[in-house]
This record gives structure tokens, sequence and C-alpha cells, in this order.
């Protein structure tokens, strides 16, 4: 662009899949860019062993996000900020400020906020209520002994990962989930391992007890 208002021409947060693809996108029709990612790119790939919905024949997180960062570290027209992340945005009519936490600030004409999402606690949900610093473990780093019997809070997709990925576990899901995830349970409706509990609402006890109100408004302990 040549415009020393701009850094670069694109400013990509988050160095997840959708930021890489961005960066590579951006790339493809000659834009300069600076990808800001404060942990390694693809960072939440590493914690899919098991994949089956991807282009490209990959079957494993890792083996993807190892290609992905490669093919990243090699696009020249991208300049990969690593370890830092983003404090604060603003844009303006011609151009947008990213602040980093370092305190540089970098100007681009364009930005792509790609910071993803993450795993949800009780407190952050209103189908749950739970004593104050309930804190679960995301179910990739749940430890459970074989043979017990886990509690899913929510019916999301690393439910179907992690049963693809431990295909001999003899772990079992019961899954209480509210209605807006029940269009995500088709892929883990039919394995045995899972029970699946539609709920309105669930109540957590300090104790490990929970208490499900179903859609009929009927309650049971599970
Ligand atoms: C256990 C598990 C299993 C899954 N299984 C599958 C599967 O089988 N198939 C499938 O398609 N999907 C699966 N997913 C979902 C998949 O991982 C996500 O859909 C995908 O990672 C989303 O990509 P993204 O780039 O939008 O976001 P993310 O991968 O979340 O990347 C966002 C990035 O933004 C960065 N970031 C956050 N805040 C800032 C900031 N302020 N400044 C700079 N950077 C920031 C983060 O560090 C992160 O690297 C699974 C997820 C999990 C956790």
């Amino acid at each position: 662009m040549g415009d020393t208002l701009y850094d670069t021409d694109l400013l990509v947060i988050g160095g997840g899949p959708a930021g890489c693809a961005a960066v590579r996108t951006a790339a493809g029709v000659g834009m300069r860019s600076v990808l800001v990612e404060p942990d390694r790119l693809c960072r939440n790939l590493y914690r899919i062993p098991a994949l089956d919905n991807v282009l490209g024949g990959h079957t494993s997180g890792p083996a993807l996000a190892d290609a992905v960062a490669a093919e990243i570290r090699g696009t020249d027209l991208c300049r990969v900020e690593l370890g830092r992340y983003a404090s604060e945005i603003r844009a303006y009519e011609d151009r947008v400020t990213v602040t980093l936490d370092s305190g540089a600030r970098l100007t681009a004409p364009y930005a792509v906020v790609a910071t993803g999402v993450g795993p949800l606690q009780p407190r952050d949900v209103d189908w749950i209520t739970a004593p104050d610093g309930l804190t679960p473990s995301p179910l990739w780093q749940a430890e459970a002994a074989e043979g017990r019997t886990l509690l899913v809070l929510g019916g999301d997709r690393p439910i179907g990962t992690f049963l693809r990925a431990h295909p001999d576990t003899g772990i079992r899901l019961l899954v209480a989930y509210p209605a807006a995830d029940a269009y995500k349970t088709e892929e883990i409706r039919e394995d045995p391992r899972v029970t699946l509990v539609p709920v309105a609402h669930l109540t957590l006890a300090d104790d490990g007890a929970a208490e499900a109100t179903g859609p009929d408004g009927v309650r049971h302990r599970l």
C-alpha cells in the first residue's frame, strides 16, 4: 500500500485455523498481514486426536496443526507475532488500530478478529445453577477411571471427538444438555457409551450431586 499510516495491509487477531486461513487468503491476493497469537499457531487442534471432517485427508489434529503452521511460516507476506495478544482494537473510518499487551500499536486498513471460542463455566450459562467457584475441567482434560460415568455439561462437539479418540474406553458419558445443543447431539446419539439427558435446568451441589429439571418440568437426580 505504501502509505506510512499503515504498518501492514491486514491485521489478524488469533492464530487458530480461522486466523491462519485469513492470512493465507490475504497473501493469495498480494496483501501483507500481521498475525497476532499469544500461544502457538492452531493450539486448539493439538487437542483433537481424531478428526473426520476436514478437507485434505487429515485425521489427526496435531498433524493438521503442524501442516498449517509450516504453511504460515512459509508465507512471506505474513509476519507472525507469537507470544503477544491484542488488548485493544479500535476501528476508525479509514483504519483499524490494534494495541498489543507489549504496548506496541499496529495500524492497517483492515482487521480480522479470529479469537475463537473457549469452554464455558457453569456460571456463564443460565441453564445451570452451581456453587461459586465450581470450575469443572473441559472434557479433554477430565480424569476419569475406566468404568466410571462422567457427567458432561452441554452437548457440544468435543464429545464426539472424545468418543472417536477413545474407541475402546469404558468411560460412560451422562450428557445433560439444553435445547439449544440438541442439534449437536446427533453424532453421539447412537453411541452406547452415551446417555443423553435433555434438561431445562440443572442444579449442581458441592458434593457432586445434580438435580435436573426436564423440559416437561419433572425433576430428577442424576
Ligand atoms: C477437544 C476439542 C475437539 C474438537 N473436535 C473438532 C472436530 O473433530 N472437528 C472440528 O471441525 N472441530 C473440532 N473442534 C473445534 C475446533 O477446534 C474449532 O472449531 C476451531 O479451533 C476454531 O478455530 P478458530 O480459528 O475460529 O478459533 P480457535 O482455534 O479458538 O483460535 C483462536 C485463537 O485466538 C487466540 N486469541 C484469543 N484471544 C486473543 C487475543 N486477545 N489476541 C490474540 N489472539 C487471541 C487464541 O490463542 C487462539 O489460538 C474441537 C475443539 C475441541 C476443544
